[in-house]
Order: C-alpha cells, then sequence, then structure tokens
C-alpha cells in the first residue's frame, strides 16, 4: 500500500502554519480572525476565556478583539485616575 506512504509525505510537505483564512482561537468561536495578540495577554483580561491552542501568540475575532480593548482600555483609565 502507498496510500499511507503518499499521506505522510504529504504532511511532511505542508506548512507548519496554514496562511490564509484563521478563525478565532477562543473556543466555542468560529468567527474570522482579525488581530494576533498574546495569549497571555488575553487569559490575563478575558478571564474565563479559554484558548483552543497552546501558542503564545494567538488569533482572535473583531468580537473578542472588542472585548478585550474595551478591558485594556478600562484598566488603563483606572490606572490613569489613581495616578
Ligand atoms: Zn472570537
Amino acid at each position: 500500500m502507498t496510500a499511507a506512504r503518499n499521506r505522510r509525505r504529504m504532511a511532511r510537505l505542508a506548512p507548519p502554519k496554514e496562511k490564509g483564512s484563521e478563525t478565532c482561537m477562543v473556543s466555542g468561536c468560529k468567527e474570522d480572525a482579525a488581530r494576533s495578540i498574546s495569549a497571555d495577554k488575553l487569559k490575563k483580561t478575558l478571564s474565563g476565556v479559554s484558548l483552543k491552542t497552546d501558542s503564545r501568540r494567538i488569533h482572535i475575532c473583531k468580537t473578542h478583539y472588542r472585548q478585550f480593548r474595551k478591558k485594556t482600555k478600562g484598566e488603563r483609565e483606572l490606572e490613569r485616575l489613581g495616578w
């Protein structure tokens, strides 16, 4: 059988990262990714969010990015008030 061999070869030739349309890496979300941010930041900012990947850099959709931005902005403003 050569089919298995061919498949293995294909996998080897295929680039590890998929280019083109990525989807949001927040689990349960199927929207197209619009932004890439650090997974660490997202987890810290949007607590309760779980991700589909373990990578440090993740892609998220507009909706999640907006949520993320809102929260970070809020924090920054609070900090400014404290100064
Ligand atoms: Zn999303």
